[in-house]
């Protein structure tokens, strides 16, 4: 005789967080929660539930078509902000396990930390901020806030994708414009938790290391050209050590490796250290301490800096990135001042958004979500006479 199976009994992953957790983790139970109400899920947390909601948003697939540094025509493999991403996501993870922290808050404010970033990098933002001058400004982080809060429409019960506080508050941290109304109410809070602190540095230390390896595969840079900057070259002995002999294929990824491992390894101990004297043992201890405490120490820093300061000359300021940036910037300021002149020109979906006094923001939203490709499709479509409509 057929018996039904037992109904599935999910363990408690509350408890689990309070096993494995350092005191200084931020836990679920401890979230300020979401601006709408939900029941709590059978078996993912809420800042899992936070994570998937941003890997399924439209913003998070858009971020495959968008520029990190290089635009996507220039080759198939060099990092897109979706794949920049995913390496923050998975650096962060790796430190915040190692510290004891809260991995899957973690990995939700690293999956959703350049949710915001428009088509073409830092060019594009810089242009979208001038168009946007007299109208509030325009900066990734708090574009991301307007994107989670508002922009997503996935969801029946609520706009956006009703993050938890946490969450938003990293976002809002990120933000230079500390006095802009979206940001300022997440700014009471104290210094970022530990799990956000965490973010910004691998994503610092993520985009350094892969800038350098996207410059040597797209020939803006040689290997030759590194042999001034020590944090490559110290690097490069560190790997000698182990491979007298290494591949031309292998050479640059091992290198590469080694600079990461180099850097996960530094913040690690640095931040520790940092933990202990401060004899930090709670949230609340974080989020009053004098400074940030996740970080890489002074030796690392300053190479770190020097490395920072020739990709500022050589990779970023090459000619061929200036010229990406500078069309690219064209396009939006282009795309911009016609959308402006002729809102009607706009999909219905916008058109039907623009409130009173809010044609430039509406404009402006529109051309944030544009992927690099969808951007110079548009501006095909717009100013070119006989391409498709
Ligand atoms: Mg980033």
């Amino acid at each position: 005789m057929d018996t039904d199976p037992a109904p599935y009994d999910p363990p408690d992953w509350l408890d689990r967080e309070e096993e494995v957790l350092a005191s200084y983790a931020m836990r679920t139970r401890q979230s300020r929660g979401r601006r709408h109400p939900e029941a709590a899920h059978a078996f993912r947390t809420l800042y899992q539930r936070d994570r998937d909601r941003i890997v399924h948003s439209t913003a998070f697939r858009r971020l495959m078509y968008k520029t990190q540094v290089l635009v996507a025509q220039t080759n198939d493999h060099h990092r897109t902000r979706l794949t920049h991403t995913l390496e923050v996501a998975q650096i962060s993870r790796t430190i915040a396990r190692q510290l004891g922290l809260n991995e899957d808050l973690t990995e939700a404010v690293a999956l959703a930390h350049d949710l915001g970033h428009p088509a073409f990098g830092h060019a594009g933002e810089q242009a979208l901020d001038d168009c946007m001058r007299d109208h509030g400004g325009f900066e990734h982080n708090r574009h991301g806030l307007r994107i989670v809060d508002h922009l997503e429409y996935r969801y029946a019960d609520f706009p956006g994708l009703n993050l938890s506080w946490e969450v938003l508050e990293s976002m809002a941290q990120h933000s230079k414009r500390r006095d802009a109304p979206e940001v300022a109410e997440f700014l009471s809070a104290g210094q970022p938790l530990l799990e956000a602190q965490v973010v910004d540095a691998a994503d610092s230390l993520a985009y350094d290391t892969h800038d350098v390896e996207d410059a040597l595969g797209a020939g803006l840079i040689t290997p030759e050209d590194l042999r001034d900057v020590e944090f490559w070259q110290r690097a490069v002995e560190r790997v000698r050590e182990h491979h007298a002999v290494l591949g031309p294929e292998q050479f640059v990824p091992t290198v590469v490796r080694a600079l990461i491992n180099w850097q996960v390894t530094d913040l690690l101990e640095h931040t520790r250290q940092r933990l202990h004297q401060h004899r930090i043992r709670t949230v609340d201890e974080i989020r009053s301490a004098a400074a940030m405490l996740v970080g890489p120490g002074p030796e690392v820093l300053a190479l770190k800096a020097a490395l920072e300061e020739f990709l500022r000359r050589r990779v970023y300021h090459h000619h061929r990135v200036l010229r990406m940036a500078v069309k690219g910037g064209r396009i939006l300021h282009e795309l911009f001042a016609e959308f402006r002149r002729a809102p009607q020109l706009l999909p219905e979906r916008y058109l039907r958004r623009i409130l009173p006094g809010f044609l430039e923001r509406t404009v402006c939203d529109y051309l944030a979500g544009m992927t690099d490709r969808y951007a110079q499709d548009e501006h095909l479509r717009l100013f070119q006479p006989f391409t498709t409509v």
